[in-house]
């Protein structure tokens, strides 16, 4: 600054900050890293940011979430758009991409309001929202998407125009596994699970999003090199037929978020643990077993006497579609305990707590008496439990999540997963729950788990550092932003 200049003054000549405008799609698990990347691009980067979420994903949990947010990252909601023509049990994935598509129209106005009132540079929308980046380019910013999940994943959306026509039969009865250029193969029963039947409207609608992938002028993706080395080092490599791809991550909210309020007690009775000593039990934001699944899981945790913090949901019979609770998470009609056991909650309560619906869930990865996690792999999950450097038992149950469970147990090797066996095939029983939960608080598997997790936490950290992969591949993209946007 020059003799006499007072910080005003040069903050006049520097003009009004870059602002980027970010689309959540509904979802909790949606919502929150890409909140998180709005504080990132605040704190680190100079920006003003404002988070634009759908009608249908409006809730008091999300606005108490946003509202949370520093002052610079505001919050506003898209109207809502009929989708009552769908047909009723349409596929989450049916809804969330027409909710996108028939919010274009309100998506321009806004973005037009927003290039006229602040110094817009980008446009960001997550991975059902890549019919919305016509938006952008009517508001002449460029338009990124932020992939909430990992590059198998992300290869995988990339490649599926190409898979989808090149091949009739449904993944699951391919003869060998699923190889993408530097990612673990996966099984075809493992891939995604809207892609399982190609007769869906879901399948179309993940075909027709890998497609619009390449409107993207560039794709931020939530992982980080070290958890899938392979497939970083492949999908950083420019190519002509796709966006660049930028790892960014682990972009996850922060262990003391809502630090101030556990109304649910857990962190209380983690106090009275010792340490390292606990299992956590969560499926995520809108997973719930069937009524057979959660008490076999009762049982299992029983049988392994070992500690254990469980987020109990009431049962979904419907199959491993996400629950009614997927728009809302923390809201649940009835008290899912009643779902239990007989007498299960008397013979249990030395060792093990159980709450309903919700769990403050880094702030609990995060204490010191927990050891481990088992999770239904949600993306989200996942790179909440490396950072807190927590090992995990995989028990996926929908979406992504079986992919995600190949990866961390055969590639990251960071996780067991339990056998699924039962009478129908397609149930975890007691002694095999009670196996893997042996095994991962006592065994030497677990223990090489945990010694692998406590690398990947030393490297997430560094990557998130100046200087670390993660944040120069972010330091890159808003540079870029800057200079399209031209002197301010
Ligand atoms: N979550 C939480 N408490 C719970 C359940 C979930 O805080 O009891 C949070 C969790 O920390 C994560 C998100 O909700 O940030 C769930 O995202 P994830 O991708 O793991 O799964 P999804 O809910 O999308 O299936």
């Amino acid at each position: 600054m020059c003799c006499g200049e007072t910080e005003a003054t040069a903050a006049a000549a520097r003009g009004p900050p870059p602002h980027v405008a970010l689309l959540s799609s509904p979802g909790m698990g949606h919502v929150a890293p890409l909140a998180e990347l709005a504080r990132r691009l605040h704190d680190a980067h100079g920006f003003t940011v404002t988070v634009l979420t759908y009608a249908s994903s409006d809730s008091a949990a999300q606005r108490a979430f946003l509202a949370s947010l520093p002052p610079a990252v505001g919050a506003a909601s898209l109207p809502a758009v009929p989708l009552g023509d769908l047909p009723a049990g349409a596929a989450i994935e049916t809804l969330l991409s027409v909710e996108a598509q028939r919010s274009v129209p309100a998506l321009t106005a806004v973005l037009a309001g927003l290039k006229s009132t602040t110094n817009l540079v980008a446009f960001v929308a997550d991975l059902f929202g890549a019919d919305t980046l016509r938006a952008a380019r009517d508001a002449g910013v460029p338009g990124y998407l932020f992939f909430p999940s990992n590059l198998l994943m992300l290869s995988l959306m990339l490649h599926l125009p190409r898979l989808d026509a090149e091949d009739a039969a449904e993944f699951r009865d391919l003869p060998g596994p699923v190889r993408l250029p530097g990612c673990v193969p996966v099984p075809g029963a493992d891939i995604l699970q809207p892609l399982q039947d190609r007769a869906s409207d879901a399948y179309r609608w993940m075909v027709h999003h890998g497609e619009r992938y390449r409107d993207a002028a560039g794709i931020l993706v939530n992982t980080f090199d070290a958890v899938e080395p392979g497939a970083a080092a492949v999908l950083r490599q420019p190519e002509p037929w796709r966006p660049p791809v930028y790892p960014i991550g682990p972009v996850t909210r922060q262990a003391t978020d809502g630090a101030a309020a556990d109304a649910t007690g857990c962190i209380d009775w983690l106090d009275a643990q010792p340490e390292r000593s606990v299992l956590f039990v969560s499926f995520g934001s809108g997973g719930a077993l069937s009524t057979a699944q959660t008490r076999e899981l009762a049982r299992g945790l029983e049988l392994s006497g070992h500690r254990f913090l469980w987020v109990v949901r009431s049962p979904s019979d419907g199959g491993a579609n996400p629950g009614e609770s997927y728009y809302d998470g923390s809201r649940s009609k009835d008290d899912p305990r009643r779902f239990l056991p007989p007498g299960f909650a008397e013979r249990t309560k030395a060792l093990g707590h159980v709450v309903p619906s919700w769990a403050p869930q880094t702030r609990v990865l995060a204490h010191r008496a927990t050891k481990a996690m088992l999770t239904h792999c949600g993306w989200n999950s996942v790179l909440e439990s490396l950072a807190a450097g927590v090992p995990m038992i995989a028990w996926p149950l929908y979406a992504e999540q079986r992919e995600n469970a190949v990866m961390l147990c055969e590639e990251t090797k960071v996780a067991l997963r339990p056998e699924v066996g039962g009478a129908d095939g397609c149930l975890i029983l007691a002694g095999d729950i009670a196996e893997v939960v042996k095994e991962m608080m006592d065994g030497e598997k677990g223990e090489a788990a945990r010694a692998k997790v406590a690398e990947l936490k030393a490297a997430a950290a560094s990557g998130l550092e100046p200087g670390g992969a993660s944040y120069e591949t972010l330091a890159k993209v808003v540079s870029d932003w800057k200079a399209a946007s031209g002197p301010s």
